[in-house]
């Protein structure tokens, strides 16, 4: 489908693949929550789409009906075998197969190709070929929030299409009724998900709020010396999703923020403002900023090689407490 935010792109797109004029392979960035996924599945099946229109695919045809059935055999959905892991070699490979047969349906061939940057060296390289000599009526579209983690050769070979984060105007009515009308928190929601409507909706389900909480309560605690390191790790070692490391991030920008500027910091995570203010107040800005810089790292390299979970956490809180001690000096 396509969001509120997303028409006017999609009306540029849409015409260019109506006039044919849309390049063989696109890369669909921007960053987590701006609904790329669901362009890129909108913009396949208009593409497959035997009698489509401006708006998309008509839904009804034998090949919409295909596709709805997951069955399609001019469409590839490739995707790491489980979320968080590569996409390897040989399954690059049988999409390469898959581009190289003739179409059976209509005149394109589609692929989507999600998270792109789950690809390893090896399965970039293999995929070089395809994106620089695609068969006649090939669509390949790839989608990541990390673009800077594509090789160069796969991203000058496509034409990027960047998701930016919408005015809120676009966004407020659906996303308040998204929320069922509750729209008193959705201001909130969005600056926490830096904008990405499709994330202030998830953030908005308990678990997903929860789970963000519990963890700053527990880093509070930690750093109150109520709970130790390693309790602290032992808890979250299994569990080390990129968005852990995200949100650990955002607090600490936000403590840099109001460290430097206590009064007028604009704060992406309002909903703890009055704990981040009372913790800025005895931390070494220094130290926040050295932090920042290992959960870049740790971020950089979550998802492609293995990183010892305990031994992350241990040095993110170690560091941090080692923040408010420098101030107590
Ligand atoms: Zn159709």
């Amino acid at each position: 489908m396509i969001f509120p935010w997303q028409e006017s792109l999609w009306k540029q797109v849409a015409e260019r693949l109506k006039n044919d004029t849309l390049p063989h392979a696109l890369l669909l960035e921007g960053q987590k929550g701006m609904g790329k996924s669901a362009f890129a599945h909108h913009l396949a099946a208009m593409a497959l789409c035997q009698q489509s229109q401006a708006s998309g695919a008509c839904g009804d045809c034998k090949s919409c009906t295909l596709l709805e059935a997951g069955t399609h055999p001019d469409f590839f959905h490739l995707e790491p075998v489980e979320t968080g892991k590569q996409i390897r070699v040989d399954a690059v490979r049988e999409l390469i197969e898959f581009m190289n047969l003739s179409c059976h349906y209509g005149s394109h061939k589609v692929a989507v190709i999600e998270p792109a940057d789950a690809m390893n060296a090896a399965s970039a390289n293999s995929l070089l070929k395809t994106l620089e000599e695609p068969s006649h009526g090939a669509l390949l579209i790839l989608v990541t929030a990390h673009p800077s983690r594509l090789p160069i050769t796969i991203r000058s070979r496509c034409q990027r299409i960047s998701f930016l984060p919408p005015a809120e105007e676009l966004v407020s009515d659906w996303l308040i009724s998204e929320l069922n009308g509750n729209g008193e928190e959705y201001k909130n929601l969005l600056s926490i998900a830096h904008g990405g409507p499709l994330y202030a909706r998830e953030l908005a389900q308990d678990e997903m709020m929860q789970a963000r909480q519990a963890l700053f309560q527990d880093i509070l605690e930690v750093l109150r010396g109520k709970m130790t390191v390693m309790a602290f790790s032992a808890r979250y070692q299994n569990d080390l999703s990129r968005q852990v490391l995200e949100w650990i991030l955002t607090w600490l920008q936000d403590l840099a923020r109001l460290c430097v500027s206590p009064e007028q910091a604009r704060l992406v995570n309002p909903d703890v403002a009055q704990d981040l203010r009372r913790l800025a107040k005895v931390l070494d800005l220094q130290s926040i900023f050295k932090l920042q810089e290992k959960l870049y790292d740790f971020m950089r390299f979550h998802g492609t090689v293995n990183l010892n979970a305990q031994m992350v956490l241990e040095d993110i809180m170690i560091n941090w407490l080692s923040a408010l001690r420098v101030s107590k000096r």
